[in-house]
């Protein structure tokens, strides 16, 4: 049979994934792909996607490839959950109904909690409402049905811990007092983070596409504006993109003239060649996905402890410091760029830990 046929094998092969389930329900509709990449370190979590995909196999890499990128996430983070990720086929303004997240919650319940779910592109916190009538395998729920609430702030502060961790390396100095940094998008994180610098010391410049969310800064804080053309080209210390990936390449990876680059957008690096040449550039370069996990951190606590508490998953997020600063470790012992450290050391986690679950604790006869 042609390779081609059998695309989600191999991809499964090549990338060591567990499961990749197909749930359908003509009744409500329900078209969905529940990837699960690993669950060495517990089960696997990672948010609901609800997007028109030209084809199945889209759909399936996109979980596939969101779910190891989850592995990733909660290894470097610290958390003992693995990779997943959910795709619902379909157009999030047309497809939704009560019924077809319904369905989806019984088919997780199903699932015997292996796999937790949450909000994603697409789906909203409603919807989550919905999945948890029939599961108690979600995560991210209103503060009123016992969730987290909004975790942008959460997010905002992982970045910020994430960002003093590179100052040190750099300056010497954990304090950002009299750093000029940009902020580039002013959405839900990006607002956040200038709330959270203003009483930093931090000379602020910020940069958003929508002419409402730079007003909202304005109106509140002491910026100063940068269109989103000239961002790259300012002189700054910190460039911290919190709006969109693939902002680091080739074209400004010429222009930016910072020395650290840390914000909360995911897939900053276009390609893996960019993450060399930020290194070679001498721009310290807080890996994205080590950085902003402070929200999923935060959303998380209730699952180890039963319910949430602000403080503790607080306390928790704060160590994305800790985090940071073992990746520049690495990153010069094994004199490889900050986003391979952050690989290795998400990998050396799930194997070690992988090795110690391997000691019995109990013997059934
Ligand atoms: P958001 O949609 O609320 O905000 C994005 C902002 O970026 C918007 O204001 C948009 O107008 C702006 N923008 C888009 N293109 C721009 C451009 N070219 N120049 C300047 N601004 C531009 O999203 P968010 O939740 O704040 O997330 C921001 C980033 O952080 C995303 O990449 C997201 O995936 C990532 N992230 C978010 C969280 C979270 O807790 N929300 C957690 C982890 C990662």
């Amino acid at each position: 049979m042609p390779d081609e046929d059998w695309k989600i094998t191999n991809y499964a092969r090549k990338y060591d994934f567990e499961n990749v389930i197909f749930c359908n329900d003509n009744a409500t509709g329900l078209k969905a792909i529940i990837a699960i990449h690993d669950t060495t370190l517990g089960p696997a979590a990672g948010g609901c996607r609800m997007w028109t995909y030209p084809t199945e196999w889209d759909a399936t890499e996109d979980a596939m490839r969101l779910a190891r990128g989850m592995t990733y996430k909660y290894a470097a983070a610290g958390l003992n959950l693995g990779g997943g990720k959910t795709v619902i086929i379909g157009d999030p303004k047309r497809d939704k109904s009560e019924s077809l997240f319904r369905a989806l919650g019984r088919f997780l319940e199903r699932s015997g909690g292996i796999y937790l779910t949450g909000e994603d592109v697409g789906t909203t916190l409603r919807d989550m409402e919905y999945i948890a009538n029939e599961t108690h395998y979600v995560i991210t729920l209103p503060k009123s049905f016992g969730g987290a609430g909004p975790i942008a702030g959460a997010t905002a502060y992982g970045v910020i811990q994430g960002m003093q961790a590179a100052s040190l390396k750099n300056y010497k100095t954990e304090s950002l007092d009299g750093l000029t940094v940009v902020v580039q998008g002013l959405g839900v994180v990006g607002f956040e983070v200038v709330t959270q610098l203003s009483s930093l010391g931090v000379k602020l410049i910020v940069s958003d596409i929508d002419n409402e969310k730079v007003r909202a800064v304005q109106d509140k804080f002491e910026v100063d504006i940068v269109s989103p053309e000239q961002v790259y080209d300012i002189p700054m210390d910190v460039f911290s993109p919190c709006a969109l990936g693939g902002i680091l390449n080739e074209d400004t990876l010429k222009r930016l003239k910072c020395k650290i680059v840390a914000g909360s957008a995911n897939n900053q690096l276009k390609t893996e060649e960019d993450g060399y040449a930020i290194e070679k550039k001498r721009i310290t370069y807080v890996p994205d996905y080590v950085l902003n996990a402070g929200g999923t951190i935060y959303d998380t606590d209730r699952i180890f402890h039963g319910s949430h508490n602000h403080e503790r998953a607080m306390e928790k997020v704060s160590r994305i410091k800790e985090n940071v600063r073992k990746v520049f470790e690495l990153s010069e012992a094994d004199r490889i760029p900050t986003f391979l450290a952050a690989d290795r050391l998400a990998e050396k986690r799930i194997f070690e830990v992988g090795n110690a679950k391997k000691i019995r604790t109990h013997v059934n006869l």
